[in-house]
This record gives C-alpha cells, sequence and structure tokens, in this order.
C-alpha cells in the first residue's frame, strides 16, 4: 500500500495540537494491511483543554448574529462541495462503503450545510399577545452552550455534519468526538471547518477511545448538551450518566427495520428497495431492512426474485468502482455477525444463501460476510428483534395486513418502516399505526432526507429529532420574555379578573 500515512491530531482552539499518550491506528476494513492514519488516544486532560477552549469560544459566538454564523457553515458546504470526490475517496478506504455510498455521505454533508444556512435567517420564535394591556409577550431561541457531540463510524462525515451544523448555526460552540474506527474523515472535516474562517474554539474535535475521551467527555461538569448516534447499550450509558449530571442529551440508537411486501405490490420495485435497504452499507445502517415481512401470496415468488438479486451482488473492496457490497467495518463486528448466525441456526432459520464470513482470495484481508437471506424466521425469535448490524435480512411470511404491522411493530426499536402497496387505504393505516419515527410507503427503510426530522420511537432514542428543524429544538432553549409597557406594576391572573 503506497498511500502515505496520514497523521490525525486533536484540533483545539483553532490548532491542531500533538497528542499528550499514546496514539491509535485506523485501518482500511477491505484490507487490515492498509493503515490509514494514526490518531491519539487522548486523556481527560486532552478533553479539559478542549472544553475549555469551547467555552471560552461561547462567549463572543453567540453574540455573533445567527446569520453571519449560518454564512460561514454555508462556506464548509461550499468546500465539502470542492473537496467531494476526494473525501469520498478517503470514506471509501477508512469505512469501506462503496465509493457511490460515499459520495451520498459528502453530499448529505453538503445538503446539511446548506439547508442549515437558511435556518440562519428564519430561527423564528413566537409573538402572542398577552392577557394584560400594554404588555406584549414573545419568545426567543437562546443557544445551549458548549455540546459534546458523539459520532459513529457508519456515516463518518454526514452524522458530524448533522450535529454540528445545527449546533453552530444556533450559537453553540461544539467538542466533537469522532468514532475511533473513521478519525481520519473528522479530521479532514476539521481542516475544512478552518479554512472556512469560524473562529478559534468554535469547533474542537478531540480523538480517542469511547470509554476513555467520550466517556470524559459526557462527564465533563463544564459541557451542557450530549448529542449521541451509537449503540443501545453505549446510549443507555450516556444517557444515564446525563440524566445524573442534568445535561441535555439528544440520543440516536439502533433499529431493527422491517420492509412489508404485500400481495398487491409492484414486486419489482418492493425488490429493489428489499436489495437496497438491506445490503446498501452492509446492512450497516441503523435505518437498514432487517426483516422483510411478505404476503404468503407472492412469498415464493419474491423470495426467488430476491435470491436471484442477491447472488449478483458484487463483494469487494470499498474503493473498487465495481464494489456494490463493502466490508464490515472492523473484526468485532464480522465476529457479532458470525455470532447473530450460529443464533439464527439454533432457533431453526434456514439459511438460503450466505450464511459465512467471506474470504475469497481478494477479501482475505478484510472483515467481509456474504449477503445473507434467512428464511423460516418468526416473530419471536432473537434474530427477528435485535439489530445484527450487517448484509443479513429474514423473511418473515404473513397472510393479512394486521399481522404484518403487528410484527412490523414487535421490537423494543421504532426507528424506520417500509410498505409496498398500491391499495392507499392501507398505505394511510399504516402510517398512522407503524411505531417508527420514518415510514416510506413505496421506497426502502433507507434514504433519509436532511430538511426532515431524523429519528426515532421507543428504544431506538430519548424522544428527540435530528436535523429539519426539530435540529433547532435540540440545540436552542426557549426563552419567554414579557415587555410591559404600561408603567404599572399588572399581575396575571389577578388584576384582570373581578
Ligand atoms: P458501535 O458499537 O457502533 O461502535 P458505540 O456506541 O460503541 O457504537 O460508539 C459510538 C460512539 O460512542 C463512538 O464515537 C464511541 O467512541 C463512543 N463511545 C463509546 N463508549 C462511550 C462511552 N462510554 N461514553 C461516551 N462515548 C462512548
Amino acid at each position: 500500500m503506497t498511500a502515505p500515512l496520514i497523521e490525525c491530531q486533536n484540533y483545539i482552539n483553532g490548532q491542531w495540537v500533538a497528542a499528550s499518550g499514546e496514539t491509535l491506528e485506523s485501518r482500511n476494513p477491505s484490507d487490515w494491511r492498509d493503515v490509514v492514519a494514526t490518531f491519539p488516544r487522548s486523556s481527560a486532560a486532552d478533553v479539559d483543554a478542549a472544553v475549555a477552549a469551547a467555552r471560552k469560544a461561547f462567549k463572543s459566538w453567540r453574540l455573533v448574529p445567527a446569520p453571519a454564523r449560518a454564512e460561514i457553515i454555508y462556506r464548509v458546504g461550499e468546500l465539502l462541495l470542492q473537496h467531494k470526490e476526494k473525501l469520498a475517496q478517503l470514506i471509501s478506504r477508512e469505512m469501506g462503503k462503496p465509493l457511490t455510498e460515499a459520495r451520498g455521505d459528502v453530499q448529505e454533508g453538503i445538503d446539511c450545510a446548506l439547508y442549515m444556512a437558511g435556518e440562519g435567517r428564519r430561527m423564528f420564535g413566537q409573538t402572542t399577545p398577552s392577557e394584560m394591556p400594554n404588555k406584549f409577550a414573545m419568545t426567543m431561541r437562546i443557544p445551549v452552550g458548549v455540546c459534546a457531540l458523539i459520532t459513529p463510524w457508519n456515516f463518518p462525515v454526514a452524522i458530524p455534519c448533522w450535529k454540528a451544523f445545527p449546533a453552530l448555526i444556533c450559537g453553540n460552540t461544539v467538542i466533537l468526538k469522532p468514532a475511533e474506527d473513521t478519525p481520519t474523515c473528522v479530521h479532514y472535516l476539521s481542516q475544512l471547518f478552518h479554512k472556512a474562517g469560524l473562529p478559534n474554539g468554535v469547533v474542537n474535535i478531540v480523538h480517542g477511545l469511547g470509554e476513555e475521551t467520550g466517556r470524559a467527555l459526557v462527564e465533563h461538569p463544564d459541557v451542557n448538551l450530549v448529542s449521541f448516534t451509537g449503540s443501545s447499550e453505549t446510549g443507555a450509558e450516556v444517557g444515564s450518566v446525563c440524566g445524573r449530571t442534568h445535561k441535555r442529551s439528544c440520543l440516536e440508537m439502533g433499529g431493527k427495520n422491517a420492509q412489508i411486501v404485500m400481495a398487491d405490490a409492484d414486486l419489482q420495485l418492493a425488490l429493489d428497495g428489499a436489495v437496497w435497504g438491506a445490503f446498501g452499507t452492509s446492512g450497516q445502517r441503523c435505518t437498514a431492512t432487517s426483516r422483510l415481512i411478505l404476503h404468503r401470496d407472492i412469498k415464493e415468488e419474491f423470495t426467488n426474485l430476491l435470491l436471484e438479486r442477491v447472488h449478483q451482488l458484487r463483494l469487494g473492496l470499498g474503493t473498487d468502482p465495481q464494489t456494490e457490497v463493502g466490508p464490515l467495518i472492523n473484526s468485532a463486528q464480522l465476529q457479532r455477525v458470525n455470532h447473530y448466525l450460529e443464533i439464527a441456526r439454533a432457533e431453526g432459520t434456514k439459511v438460503l444463501t450466505g450464511g459465512e464470513t467471506a474470504n475469497t482470495e481478494n477479501l482475505a484481508h478484510g472483515f467481509f460476510f456474504q449477503p445473507t437471506v434467512l428464511d423460516r424466521v418468526t416473530p419471536e425469535m432473537r434474530v427477528a428483534k435485535e439489530e445484527i448490524f450487517g448484509p443479513v435480512v429474514g423473511l418473515i411470511e404473513v397472510g393479512s395486513f394486521e399481522e404484518a404491522i403487528a410484527i412490523l411493530n414487535n421490537t423494543p426499536y421504532g426507528l424506520s418502516s417500509s410498505v409496498y402497496t398500491r391499495d392507499v387505504n392501507l398505505a394511510f393505516q399504516a402510517m398512522r399505526d407503524i411505531e417508527a419515527g420514518i415510514t416510506y410507503i413505496n421506497g426502502p427503510t433507507i434514504g433519509a432526507e436532511v430538511h426532515l426530522p431524523f429519528g426515532g420511537m421507543k428504544q431506538t432514542g430519548n424522544g428527540h429529532r435530528e436535523v429539519g428543524t426539530a435540529a433547532l429544538d435540540v440545540f436552542t432553549e426557549w426563552k419567554t420574555v414579557y415587555v410591559d409597557y404600561s408603567g404599572s406594576l399588572q399581575r396575571a391572573q389577578i388584576d384582570n379578573r373581578d
């Protein structure tokens, strides 16, 4: 491997600073012999420095007019566009997703910058009449303060952008803690933030391990808000620390998303959706389709069509333009998926295709798993309820629409969902009855757009939504203001009553 080794550093107070301690390595999941970068294993002291820089910068950043803050984010969007191809290549190398998807990852960041930049000129509050004469009432949005943004590896550019852009436009300062599997993508982002002209300390980046650097950040007394995307286990831990320390938290965790295919559906369309939803990003999306709930009248035909398509999927290195399905992120993830296959077999499912680590010659040095279809899955099985986060989809047969909805809802999660039907009445029932933050009608479970709220019900999250205008509710406090211009004391609920 010839690409030069990148040295990621922490970005604190507008400067890249050398690690105080050990450095760690980020490797290419398609070929682990390829060391992409080194990055710091930041300590609590490094976190302290970043929080202090963010706290100091907050004093002046909150006073910069929101449209002016937004213009800088717009510039970050322009820079992302200029660097789109280079960044996409880096994402594919460091995270393993195919290039077409990596370009989408960057595009999502660009979309978010342009959309959120517009919010800088809106950020509307309300005005309302007071119940008293000569008195005025209104609400305004106030930044929360210093925000810790803890991000996962599956969208190494899009998710940091989703969190950072609204936080910054609302007037907060941030400390980003990228996932240890994809530090280089966020290191690259730090260069774009710098170039766009963000004042020192407004964005800070600390690399390191979740249990050390992430934990230190969440526990830090001078952090006001934690926005986290990752596993349910870690999310529960982050949420409990925030609960104990009275920090605002926005948690985005797992999913066990299903696509329903009714007997009247356009089967080719449903098939395109199922293949993309289940195997895009090797199933490593929190919105990935991991259950296909199929009406019994079309199950056999649909299954045969699905297998034909799955056999044609090209498994390969993320950076190879021919690749349709890349590797899993690391060996732990590969072990986890293999473990779920053991569970699936023990539970009595039938592996129709795949089911094994893929280690043909060109894949032997990466973390590849064969695209897998499990049949005879029943709703009570663990593989029907727990998140696998790999290229594995289970088929569940149903006899009615009501049964399909009940099974779809039968998980602790509630992120994304999809229904393929040509019956408008069923489509509207699905929109009403599915317990998920996102429902697609005649589209796959993946494909969120940044101007709409993103997030889930039940144990997927803690009630917040990201992006869209919903993001402003995460990153601002409501201030209610009463202006009394009567010149006398007016007691609400008292002086205007007999
Ligand atoms: P995954 O299992 O998908 O890697 P994690 O939830 O472990 O997801 O990681 C998501 C993000 O949370 C990463 O940036 C990781 O470093 C961070 N993280 C992990 N453990 C903790 C923790 N205890 N406190 C704060 N952040 C953490």
